[in-house]
């Protein structure tokens, strides 16, 4: 059976790790590992890793009643089809992001953000997840410890940051935060942003830069590839078939999935579309929640299974987790 992969990020190749067979298409032969972003930032580290697709070419169409993928490099022909397409930070939340803030979706836009950072006197970071969290730890860990010096201001709309996390793990980060000199402004909602300045429920705050930590939604592409779409990604069944085209599956960030769309939840997704497709099987997606670990200032504190987890445990499931994913990037392109 021809399985075609469309994307070769975190779910594409852990969609092919599991059939070798499967033919990967990726416009790129270089893999972004977003969780090294903030090392980027922080210490001018390297994000990108060869990764070699069995295809390097952009995705431009899909005629699906011939059931081909249309690229700048020709045609390829599919049996079943993984669209794997990725994310793009969403700016459209809030008014006047789009022109105002620093984008953080690929390796040049962390290098210039580290320039950037190193000039600035102040930095406001709207979101309190773990990517809005990491970029505070990041920026000081680059500017040194920050107290009477650089301002960096954490605006959050829920009243805790981490929400996702058990309220210890955002209690402890926000001491943390607080202890280095972090202005936390929490249960604030931004209405606009204009130039250097944030327009909020609590009143306007200024700074040399805006980093807007609120959310991802699906590339362009998606919407103009004929799928049912939400916020740019491909509306699934619970199975994570798409709910318009037979034969056709979403896996990650480009797919509607029920899940937080971090890289374990969309490397077990491509798995689990990737099995479906070959098995022919309805079998539901239901990923298991395994690390989830941010760092602020060589602090590391998450949840391993629901379980909250600090310091060298913590740090170890963050590296182990990096470390099996440049293990199947290894395998692939020794394949
Ligand atoms: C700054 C940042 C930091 C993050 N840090 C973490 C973290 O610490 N931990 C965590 O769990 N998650 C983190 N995430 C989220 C994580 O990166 C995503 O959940 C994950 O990348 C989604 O995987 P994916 O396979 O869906 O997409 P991607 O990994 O983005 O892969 C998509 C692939 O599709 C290819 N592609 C796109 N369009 C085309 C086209 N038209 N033709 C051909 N190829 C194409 C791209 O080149 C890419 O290789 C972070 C995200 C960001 C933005």
């Amino acid at each position: 059976m021809r399985i075609v992969i469309l994307g070769g990020g975190f779910a594409g190749i852990a969609a092919k790790s599991v059939y070798k067979d499967a033919i990967l298409i990726d416009k790129d032969d270089k893999f972004l590992l977003t969780p090294r972003l903030v090392d980027t930032i922080a210490k001018g580290d390297s994000a990108l890793f060869y990764r070699k697709p069995d295809i390097q070419a952009e995705v431009l169409k899909i005629n699906f009643r011939e059931k081909k993928v249309i690229t700048n490099k020709g045609e390829i022909p599919y049996d079943k089809l993984i669209v794997a397409l990725g994310y793009k930070q969403d700016l459209t939340k809030i008014k006047g992001a789009k022109d105002h803030v620093m984008k953080l979706e690929s390796f040049e836009d962390a290098l210039k953000i580290r320039e950037e950072i190193r000039k600035a006197k102040s930095l406001i970071v709207i979101g309190g997840g773990d990517l809005g969290i990491e970029l505070i730890g990041s920026t000081i860990e680059l500017l040194g410890k920050i107290k009477g010096k650089e301002k960096i201001t954490l605006i959050n709309r829920g009243k805790r940051i981490l929400p996702h996390m058990p309220e210890e793990i955002s209690l402890t980060a926000e001491k943390i935060l607080t202890e280095l000199g972090v202005e936390l402004l929490l249960d604030t909602s931004v209405e606009e942003i204009k130039g250097k300045q944030v327009i909020t429920n609590q009143g306007t705050f200024s700074a040399d830069h805006i980093f807007y930590a609120g959310g991802i939604r699906g590339p362009d592409i998606l919407n103009s590839l004929g799928f049912t779409t939400e916020n740019y990604k491909m509306v699934v069944n619970d199975d994570l078939s798409s709910v318009d085209y037979k034969d056709v599956y979403g896996a990650g960030a480009c797919a509607s999935l029920k899940y937080p769309s971090n890289a374990e939840v969309s490397m077990q997704s491509g798995v689990h579309a990737i099995n479906n497709a070959l098995t022919g099987s309805e079998e539901k997606f239901k990923p298991k929640q395994l690390a989830d670990v941010v760092e602020i200032d060589n602090n590391f504190l998450g949840i391993f299974m629901g379980i909250p987890i600090r310091g060298s445990v913590a740090r170890l499931l963050k590296s182990f987790a990096l470390t099996r994913v440049l293990y199947k990037i290894n395998r692939i392109n020794s394949s």
